[in-house]
């Protein structure tokens, strides 16, 4: 099978002369080849993109409100088709993966509102029959560039919105799987979008490249690993875009000995290991309060045990393959350093039994006790099924410990005192803060964003910051002409 661009409204049909594996994680086999958008395909979409923005700008906001409904009612009704297509390319169990879209259609639904949210300030006489006005005006071509983890639901954090504003729309997918972008710009046809407004190039960096250089690009949302959301937020500023740059993670999760352990063991594992530990607000660190430690590395280890990894299509999966073979021995190599660098490991995914072919993308659920701060496994974001435990005295010690570490995605505190908990809350520099919620992706009205090298920008994304993100404020001052108007006057405006 081979999947193609969408520009203009239409599958792209080109020549490509570079494209890329798509693989089933759950079987090892390639299940398709994806087209690599060149330079010159990115100025196509760029450019189709570029002139469908006139009319969509002036469209009414109830007119794009209408698509928005639309496009919500069709994907509420195709969602496990879409929940499939994640499953296939990415590897997640489909309860997963339908939990993805659903998050997704959310920000969906968000959108919906965009005349509510559009509206700007008015004041009426600020001078003497003077008034002043801001409006939010859409940014022209914009382009998305989304990783390979949630395949469906970070491209609805951004598409939705920035359409909505009044934005057209060049979507760059992760090439590791490409298809639910597709997916989605073919339901936004079906529900009425106009040609052009949703675009999406496939490819790699140089796809990348180009949308950053491009003069017509106003804008850019990214969201990947650390290192290439910097280079995203630095190339794109330094063409005059407006960026924002989500990058990656080390969640820690802060268990205080008042915690109830088992409700801490059940959210450490669930946020350890679902979707094979691929989410950018997994819990990659349990740090463990004295003297909850042996207790609750117990409880985990017990609960890991009983954990079903396979086939995410296969009934009862909890935990599916990773999603390349090379990103599997990735992170099985952080399985050697962390032994070589002294943490015990507790469970060996490795062993783990397997409900699925012999040649997916396995590892199982893997967990290490008494890791250090200056150990590989604790400093590198591993983006797999594997969980660290550090040991700390104090409350103070582990704060400490969060706030030393270089991301600031997400963080929680498992505790049952309510004076802990306000003290992590503010205490905590991290972007979103759960307390005994071990995943806390803020809902769609709320926006989402890390501190430090989580997020480059200024800008989190979707809810009240991605419309404030994909508009430009316009202020209007105006007078209509009346008998009172006062001849040449040279000095600085005043209100009166
Ligand atoms: P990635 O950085 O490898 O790729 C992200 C996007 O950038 C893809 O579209 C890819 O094609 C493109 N890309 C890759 N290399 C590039 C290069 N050298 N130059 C230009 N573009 C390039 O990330 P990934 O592996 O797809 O996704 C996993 C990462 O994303 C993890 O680090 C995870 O924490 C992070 N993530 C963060 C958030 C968040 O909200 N902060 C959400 C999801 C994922």
């Amino acid at each position: 099978m081979r999947i193609t661009h969408r520009i203009g409204g239409k599958a792209w049909d080109g020549v490509t002369s570079r494209s890329g594996d798509v693989y089933d994680p759950a079987t090892g086999r390639v299940a398709a080849q994806v087209d690599f958008a060149s330079s010159s395909t990115v100025d196509g979409a760029v450019e189709a993109a570029g002139s469908a923005f006139a009319s969509w700008r002036d469209t009414s906001l109830a007119r794009r409100a209408n698509v928005m409904f639309a496009f919500r009612e069709l994907l509420n009704a195709r969602k496990d088709e879409l929940a499939a297509i994640v499953t296939a390319e990415h590897g997640k169990v489909l309860s997963d993966a339908a939990g993805e879209v659903q998050r997704g259609l959310e920000a969906v639904e968000f959108a919906c509102g965009i005349p509510h949210l559009l509206k700007g300030g008015f004041s009426e006489n600020a001078s003497t029959r003077v008034d002043v006005y801001s409006i939010q005006q859409p940014l022209g071509v914009v382009g998305v560039i989304s990783p390979f983890n949630f395949p469906a639901m970070v491209p609805l954090w951004f598409v939705p919105n920035a359409i909505a504003c009044g934005n057209t729309v060049v979507l760059k997918p992760s090439e590791k799987d490409p298809s639910a972008a597709v997916f989605i710009a073919d339901l936004f046809a079906e529900a009425g979008l106009p040609d052009g407004v949703l675009n999406v190039v496939h490819g790699d960096k140089e796809a990348v490249d180009r949308i950053l250089e491009h003069p017509d690009v106003k804008a850019v949302s990214f969201v990947g690993s650390t290192p290439i959301a910097r280079y995203v937020y630095e190339t794109g500023t330094r063409h005059g875009k407006r960026v924002q740059a989500l990058g990656g993670a080390k969640n820690h999760m802060v268990v205080l000995p008042d915690a109830d352990l088992d409700l801490a063991a059940d959210a450490a594992v669930s946020a350890g290991f679902g979707s094979a530990g691929e989410r950018c607000m997994a819990i990659s660190v349990v740090v463990a309060v004295d003297p909850v430690g042996d207790e609750l590395v117990a409880k985990v280890k017990d609960r890991i045990a009983r954990l079903h990894v396979g086939d995410g299509r296969r009934p009862g999966c909890e935990m599916g393959p990773l999603v390349t073979g090379a990103h599997r021995d990735k992170v099985v190599s952080y399985v050697d350093a962390g032994v070589t660098e002294g943490a015990a490991l507790v469970v060996d995914g490795r062993g783990h039994p397997i409900d699925g072919e012999a040649d997916g993308f396995w590892l199982g659920p893997t967990l290490f006790d008494h890791v250090g701060t200056d150990m590989s496994i604790y400093r590198d974001e591993i983006f797999g099924p594997v969980l660290s435990v550090l040991r700390v005295a104090t409350y103070d010690d582990a704060v400490e410990v969060v706030n030393a570490n270089r991301y600031g995605n997400g963080t929680a505190i498992f505790t049952n005192d309510g004076g802990a908990a306000r003290r992590f809350q503010n205490e905590i520099e991290v972007g979103m803060v759960g307390v005994n919620v071990p995943i806390p992706v803020p809902v769609a009205y709320y926006s989402f964003g890390g501190w430090k090298d989580s997020l480059f920008g200024d800008s989190h994304a979707y809810g009240p910051e991605g419309v404030h993100f994909f508009t430009r404020t316009k202020v209007v001052t105006g007078r209509w002409l009346d008998p009172s108007h006062g001849g040449v006057n040279l000095g600085f405006p005043q209100n009166t």
